[in-house]
């Protein structure tokens, strides 16, 4: 995701300044996070392009991340404005491990990270390398359920689809289901082949989050605007589409070269999809490289 860095800097100052002037009741801004309230206790907290869901409690409070789960105190500080209950757990919905050289804390003396395997894995690799500083964490294999006062939440691991540690998590009676990036709103994918993810497991998340969804859930994706289950209908629609047709390319024996010449995915690039974090041309180079190695 790197290669995007100065794309996304560039949105990430577009999508502050437009908040600045459509901020909606209960939500506001500070530096780089904005945050929106879905429901009576749950904010989406978004910073750049990736948004964080705040859970809050009578007592406590449970923060979710997506793409940055750095415990800043940047982010501590906009927390405070919104609650003044501790963040006690921190779940991550993966870890890609490509941030190195850099040092960072996941949480502090206060917080347990809620991680899956696999992710915790390569964080402990991070960890002897110098680069992370863990606390208390709770890991685990294919899903984790618990209780805060009267809200239930399912933390559901669904393998090998954006990378090989995706959890998505579903607070049962708010109906709020952050997906992490097993769905953008308002943009293609990116399946990050090297860290474990497949186009066929990103299929399959994709009808699992439809399994959990009705009409009523709120979908909180990793990246892009709140959203609902239609929205991911389309989605999976798209990303089926997307690799039927790439997949076809690569049978027929076409380089990549000319298969992005033809521009296969013209017509969803003109819808919602096209408008977005990942451009058209880096999903067709994504699908086809992640067919090419195994699905
Ligand atoms: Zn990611």
């Amino acid at each position: 995701m790197e290669e995007h860095c100065l794309v996304d800097n560039l949105r990430y100052l577009i999508i502050i300044l437009s908040f600045y002037l459509i901020l909606l009741p209960g939500s506001f801004a500070q530096d780089q996070y904005v945050s929106e309230k879905l429901s009576e206790n749950i904010y989406k907290i978004t910073s750049g392009n990736s948004n964080s869901v705040l859970f809050v409690g009578n007592n406590s409070s449970v923060l979710i991340n997506s793409e940055h789960f750095f415990y800043s105190e940047d982010i501590k500080d906009f927390i405070n404005q919104i609650t003044d209950k501790p963040v006690k757990f921190i779940i991550s919905s993966h870890y890609h491990g490509h941030i190195e050289n850099e040092l960072f804390s996941v949480g502090d003396e206060e917080t347990t990270l809620i991680i899956h395997e696999n992710s915790l894995n390569r964080l402990l690799k991070s960890e002897q390398e110098g680069n992370t500083k863990l606390y208390r964490t709770i890991s685990f294999k294919d899903r984790l359920d618990f209780k805060i006062d009267d809200e239930e939440i399912n933390i559901i691991h669904f393998p090998k689809a954006h990378t090989d540690g995706d959890l998505a998590v579903y607070f049962k009676n708010s109906n709020v289901l952050f997906t992490g990036n097993l769905f953008y709103s308002n943009s293609y994918p990116f399946i990050d082949v090297l860290s474990g993810g497949t186009v066929r497991g990103y299929i399959d998340a994709s009808n699992g989050l439809l399994k959990i969804s009705n009409k009523k859930t709120i979908l909180v994706p990793g990246n892009g605007k709140a959203s609902n289950e239609k929205v991911l209908g389309n989605f999976k629609k798209m990303v089926i589409n997307s690799k039927n047709r790439v997949q076809l390319q690569i049978h027929a024996e076409k380089q990549l070269k000319i298969i992005l010449n033809e521009r296969p995915l013209a017509d969803f690039d003109a819808d919602r999809w096209g408008r977005g974090l990942i451009k058209s041309h880096e999903f067709v180079k994504n699908l086809y490289r992640a067919l090419s190695v195994n699905n």
